[in-house]
């Protein structure tokens, strides 16, 4: 079958690779529609997982071909949403809080982390009782697609702040991880709603989800921007875009007693340094936290729950629609270079 991926470090490419095949309790699936995501960019120039002939993408909605004998809630041609995160549920770490770890540190991210992703003919989804979701009637399937990674990921940015009625919360970073995070703590009841980002159309959603106040990292310094704001400091941090002196101003624009909660994918070289008084020479009650997007039918059920009710309209991300299984090319390399007007493409496979 052919898939598209990388074929080394910063060597994107066409490949062929022999199709998947189902364990007793998995499914091989066909995508009906996929998006690229800043993630399959930075494994593609050497983050996490795999370094040589690697399908990528994390995120689709595809068409059951094939299930294992085990397999008792699927069958072929049923239509489902896949988790981007997709837990070996017979290890003990997935039965705590977090389910992105399962063997270890985000082991559960089976797609680019340890085997083959989306973008390819066929792909193998693991425990597909455990893990799938079949695609609610109705529901159009580049809805739920922003649900699997961009909704799960956003939305653990607010779970992990803890977001309480009317809090103040600063989301720092606005592509779509951001966005969702946005849309997340208005759910949660923040009240006020800083952003941080500068993209135009980003900013509009941004607003359209919940935003109150938009602040440009590129108009000077971040923290005296959101202290000329509220001068006390803010309750909540969510990280979702940035760098690594990101991380500080984030722990130094929340108040005692706040939390920082990063989903940012920070790359190994960086280092996450505060000088100690930032945080109240170990004193301030500041909570700081970070997550994977966790996975699983259950979440993704719940998030579904969400779109499907009306609560987030999460097709506002997409802004770049293809279609024909070769237009995955062009998807991807568009979020490689992630032009000003992109927040996501997404390609269907008709
Ligand atoms: P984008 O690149 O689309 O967005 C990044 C945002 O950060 C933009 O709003 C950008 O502003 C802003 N930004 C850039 N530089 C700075 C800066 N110096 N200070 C403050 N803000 C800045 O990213 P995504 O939304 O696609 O993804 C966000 C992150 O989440 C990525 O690192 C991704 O890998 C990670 N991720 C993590 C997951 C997890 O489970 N933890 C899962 C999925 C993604 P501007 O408007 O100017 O571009
Ligand atoms: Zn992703």
């Amino acid at each position: 079958m052919k898939g598209f991926g990388m074929l080394a470090v910063n060597q994107p490419g066409w490949m062929e690779k022999e199709k998947p095949v189902a364990g007793p309790m998995d499914a091989i699936v066909k995508p009906i529609a996929l998006a690229p995501c800043s993630s399959d960019t930075h494994a593609l120039h050497g983050g996490i997982g795999p370094k040589k002939n690697l399908i990528l993408g994390h995120e689709a909605i595809g068409e059951i071909v094939e299930v294992g004998d085990m397999v008792t809630r699927f069958k072929p041609g049923d239509k489902v949403v896949v988790p981007c995160t997709t837990p070996d549920w017979m290890q003990p770490t997935v039965q705590g809080e977090y389910n992105a770890h399962d063997s270890g540190l985000t082991a559960s991210f089976k797609f680019l982390g340890s085997k083959d992703g989306v973008m390819a003919e066929f792909f193998h989804v693991n425990q597909a009782d455990a893990n799938l979701v079949m695609l609610p009637e109705g529901m159009k399937p580049e809805a739920a697609l922003m649900v699997v990674d961009m909704m799960s990921t956003g939305f653990h940015g607010v779970e992990l702040a803890d977001v309480q009625f009317g809090d103040t919360v600063v989301v720092i970073g606005i592509g779509p991880v951001g966005l969702m995070a946005v849309a997340g703590a208005k759910l949660r009841g923040a009240g006020r709603i800083m952003v941080v980002g500068t993209r135009p159309n980003c900013v509009k959603i941004a607003r359209e989800y919940g935003a109150t106040d938009v602040i440009s990292y590129k108009e000077g310094d971040i923290v005296q921007q959101v202290m000329a704001l509220c001068p006390k400091g803010v309750d909540r941090a969510i990280i979702a875009g940035g760098n690594q002196e990101t991380f500080a101003q984030a722990v130094t624009m929340v108040k005692p007693g706040g939390v920082v909660a990063n989903v940012n994918f920070f790359d190994p070289t960086e280092v996450l340094a505060m000088p100690a008084y930032i945080w109240g020479l170990g004193m301030a009650n500041k909570d700081i936290r970070g997550g994977f997007c966790p996975g699983g039918a259950l979440r993704i059920e719940k998030m579904l729950n969400i779109v499907k009710y009306g609560r987030v309209d999460t097709t506002k991300l997409i802004t770049h629609t293809f279609h024909g299984f070769d237009k995955i090319e062009e998807a991807f390399m568009l979020m490689d270079q992630k032009p000003a007007d992109l927040i996501k493409p997404v390609v269907f496979i008709d």
